[in-house]
């Protein structure tokens, strides 16, 4: 039996197989120098990827509609265009690898897509894009993502958060990582999961532990592979008893989130995409307080469309069912990046071009966000908010650009609905300014996450300072006493949707602070509906 110590990301027992994921390879591989050679290997590519958009475009058609598989139609057709393919033999006759001349001429072509005048053709670019990235990734011998048979534990070096979306979810019973931190985002998946999840894990991958039989204790911190007899016994034991509490919490489905003094908080569940609709649902969730737009964007090779994220976002509110969802702008940069944004490396990400900082300099990033999240709005009860502020003026531009969007809807005839617009308090600034900020908009949620780190001072990412991160520390405490009092007085409501929402051991604080929302991971929802229901105290 083999021991891992870690450090738990998120609690409950798993036992299953292991699968060890390994990062693939991107690198071109380079030119055989025989021309006849490469063409025959790209020819036998375009094939592979001929059958893989066939197979995609059943799924789609079944899982999403005609419309979106119309997409994969596309992508079809252009695995035959005649231009694309002689850009792509002349590059080969004169040297070049298969893999670069697919890359390359796919570049040139999507460029000269995006630059045509023709909105359709425009749109053409990425699909354009999206076909030769798929011949490159079968040129390379790269798969597309991970594939598990069979539900297992799934235990890596690391995982980024792009990877960890494109990982197969419902076979996913644990997470192991030797690294990361249990402030970071793949940590922050696993909790809206409901998985068990160990982030700097003292396990060797070497050791063949691929396929083993393992038992994770997100609990206590450790997982073992191959355990004796006694340890899985205990274990089951375990997991049995955690069982059997979630059963006891049932009593509390359904039920009304109010303390004995009457005062109702909402209990909203935070998620990153459609699919966790289910799980929001399956949690008792009663609406959603923060879904992570930046999960959109992770894990693949181009930006959502305008069309596609309204998709997303409408299937979430009327998954939700006339429950409110708020949703976040776009928060890409620090440790959630895409390559096809082109942005610089930065010495210091998370204090540097994020969040709204983007959006308020590309109208082009955020102008599809507001049309697609004001054209859900049609659907259910939509909020949106935005991430990172630390001005009043960007409030203000935020609003001015929001208006210019319902603007040109309204003049296009298309139809979008209301929506409250709120603001994230994540850093201190905010937070000290929060008496200004509550005059411009209708509602706070406090990012403890991000406020945390920039009142410490302490890298959330950095694993070797979790000891310092204090997410109860005085001086962060004292920045949400003070949020809540300056909403309080704009007569606006204000809510928490970082991780340290779900603590129960600050709920009652947090209620006499004046909140009036959690948005917590969904599995914590009736748990915390216990602790509210049996709370005393008031608002001072
Ligand atoms: C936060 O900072 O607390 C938050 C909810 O946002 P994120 O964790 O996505 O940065
Ligand atoms: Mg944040």
């Amino acid at each position: 039996m083999l021991k891992g110590i870690g450090r738990p990301a998120y609690s409950g027992i798993a036992i299953g197989r292991a699968y060890v994921y390994h990062k693939q390879q991107s690198q071109l591989p380079a030119s055989c120098g025989d021309s006849v050679k490469e063409q025959q290997k790209f020819d036998e590519a375009r094939q592979v990827a001929r059958e893989q958009l066939e197979e995609l475009f059943t799924k789609t058609k079944e899982e999403i509609g005609q419309e979106q598989a119309m997409i994969i139609d596309v992508q079809m057709m252009m695995l035959d265009d005649l231009d694309y393919l002689e850009s792509v033999a002349d590059m080969i006759q004169n040297g070049c690898g298969a893999a670069k001349a697919a890359q390359d001429s796919g570049d040139i072509f999507s460029s000269a897509f995006a630059a045509m005048d023709d909105e359709y053709m425009k749109a053409r670019a990425v699909d354009v894009k999206d076909i030769s990235t798929r011949l490159v990734k079968i040129l390379c011998g790269e798969q597309n993502g991970l594939t598990m048979e069979e539900p297992g534990i799934l235990v890596a070096e690391d995982l980024t958060p792009s990877e960890t979306v494109q990982l197969p979810k419902d076979k996913i019973l644990a997470f192991v990582t030797r690294q990361g931190s249990s402030n970071s985002h793949t940590a922050i998946l696993a909790r809206i999961m409901n998985i068990p999840s160990l982030v700097q894990t003292k396990l060797d991958l070497d050791a063949d532990i691929d396929g083993k039989m393992m038992v994770v204790d997100g609990f206590n911190g450790v997982c073992y592979v191959d355990p004796d007899e006694e340890t899985l016994s205990e274990m089951r034991k375990k997991q049995q008893q955690a069982t059997e509490e979630r059963r006891q919490l049932e009593a509390y489905r359904g039920k009304p989130s109010i303390t004995k003094k009457g005062r109702k908080i909402n209990l909203f569940a935070n998620i990153g995409n459609p699919q966790d609709v289910q799980t929001a649902l399956d949690g008792d969730a009663e609406g959603i307080g923060l879904l992570r737009s930046e999960f959109l964007y992770l894990g693949r090779d181009t930006a959502p469309t305008e069309e596609e994220l309204f998709e997303a976002y409408r299937t979430v509110v009327e998954g939700m069912q006339g429950r409110r969802v708020v949703i976040r702008t776009l928060d890409i940069g620090a440790d959630k990046q895409v390559d096809y944004f082109g942005l610089d490396k930065e010495d210091n990400p998370a204090l540097g071009y994020r969040g709204i900082r983007i959006c308020l300099e590309q109208d082009e990033i955020f102008r599809p966000q507001m049309r697609a999240i004001y054209r859900a709005a049609v659907y259910g009860k939509v909020s949106v908010m935005f991430p990172m502020i630390t001005s009043v003026w960007e409030v203000q531009k935020i609003k001015e650009f929001c208006a210019k969007i319902r603007e040109e809807l309204a003049a296009e005839g298309i139809a979008y609905g209301e929506t409250e617009l709120g603001i994230m308090v994540e850093t201190p600034a905010a937070a000290v300014i929060s008496r200004e900020l509550a005059k411009e908009v209708d509602f706070f949620s406090v990012g403890t996450n991000d406020l945390t780190q920039y009142t410490l001072a302490i890298d959330r990412q950095n694993a070797k300072l979790d000891r310092f991160y204090d997410a109860h520390h005085p001086a962060v405490l004292a920045l949400m006493s003070l949020i809540a009092k300056s909403a309080q007085e704009a007569g606006i409501w204000c809510g928490i949707c970082g991780e340290l929402g779900a603590d129960a051991a600050l709920t009652e604080e947090f209620i006499k602070m004046g909140y009036d929302e959690l948005s917590v991971s969904p599995g914590r929802i009736l748990e915390l509906r216990k602790k509210i229901c049996e709370c005393e105290v008031e608002p001072q």
